[in-house]
């Protein structure tokens, strides 16, 4: 009989749905969860803090990092987690390449409080809060700036497949293949019809063709330079373009850049007609990796310059 596989499941800052992706393998987890001795998982199983420090370092066979470090204690459970595991899996495209969250490193922390605690269309009394804050990080970084990794399983959440394969290969101990090809190889739309398009449209204008390519028919389809995976579930089951989530494909830096050449490449307009048409071009390319993109770094110059001006506005208050 296989000896259980001890693990341990960290959640950073996150939206908890790649570990919800886990539970998502319903009938899955009869052969999984026997395979798996749980030393911590708080979002499951009421565990403390304690639990996982109190763990002899490497002494977890592995370690599944889910979310990024927008908090100071999310740096500390990082870095705890890289000591107490073996083999430390970075879970989901959050913790791969910053995902949605790296957004926020387009505004300062006093920017984005005061749109939460102020300005959210939601609240009912605006107030900012005074009391029992966390320390927040400056801006978010990607997790393996902070430790090393040594499995990249992507997705926003990755797919119950994926997630299958990568528990089976803990468990009987094989490697995980990683996909290097896009979600374009993976589509069984046709393709072969290349054409220029004079008008990009929102995936709510019209209603996409079930088989032609959704790019050739103007529809901002991510899937040429988005990492495979998925079995290019958004374009082959949904009708619905590729958002890019599983990241950029092996040997791409920027997928955002990647994706707007890609775009601009079969663009028949003018550059300042294609400008008008892609309405929020950081949120439609760098959706998912902005903290990985090389933009992130031009980006913070200009929030750190508004850091410094806040800075400075609230010492000449005080
Ligand atoms: S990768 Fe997506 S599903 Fe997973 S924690 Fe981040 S936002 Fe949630
Ligand atoms: S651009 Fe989208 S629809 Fe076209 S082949 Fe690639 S994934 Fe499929
Ligand atoms: S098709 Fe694109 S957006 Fe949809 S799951 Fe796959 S990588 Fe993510």
């Amino acid at each position: 009989m296989v000896q259980a596989k001890s693990v341990v499941f960290v959640q950073l800052s996150s939206c908890w749905g790649c570990h919800q992706s886990l539970i998502d393998l319903y009938e899955k987890l009869v052969d999984v969860l026997p395979a798996l001795n749980i030393k911590y998982w708080p979002a499951v199983v009421d565990f403390k803090e304690k639990d996982l420090e109190s763990l002899p370092d490497k002494s977890v066979d592995a370690g599944f990092v889910e979310g990024v470090c927008r908090t100071n204690h999310d740096v500390h459970l990082l870095k705890l987690a890289r000591n107490k595991a073996k083999l430390l899996i970075s879970y989901g495209t959050c913790s791969s390449y910053g995902g949605v969250y790296s957004l926020a490193n387009l505004s300062t922390r006093e920017e984005l409080m005061k749109r939460k605690y102020l300005g959210a269309e939601s609240l009912v009394n605006p107030a900012m809060p005074s009391g029992n804050l966390p320390k927040i990080t400056t801006s978010i970084k990607k997790n393996d700036e902070s430790v090393k990794f040594d499995l990249y399983l992507v997705g926003c959440p990755p797919t119950t497949d994926n997630i299958a394969d990568a528990f089976t290969a803990l468990i009987q101990g094989k490697p995980v293949t990683p996909y290097i090809k896009t979600v374009c190889d993976e589509c069984e739309r046709n393709k072969e019809e290349k054409k220029n398009v004079k008008k990009y449209k929102r995936r709510f204008d019209g209603k996409p063709d079930l088989v032609k390519c959704l790019l050739n028919e103007g529809y901002l389809c991510l899937g040429p330079g988005t990492r495979a995976g998925c079995g290019a579930q958004c374009p082959t089951k949904a009708n619905l373009p590729c958002d890019g989530c599983y990241g950029p494909p092996d040997g791409v830096i920027d997928q955002g850049a990647k994706l707007l050449s890609a775009i601009a490449s079969i663009a028949d307009m003018p550059p300042e007609e294609l400008d008008k048409q892609i309405i929020d071009p950081i949120g439609q390319f760098y959706r998912f990796t902005f903290a990985h993109g090389l933009i992130n770094k031009a980006v913070k110059t200009l929030t750190d310059e508004r850091r410094n001006k806040e800075q400075k506005s609230a010492e000449e208050e005080s």
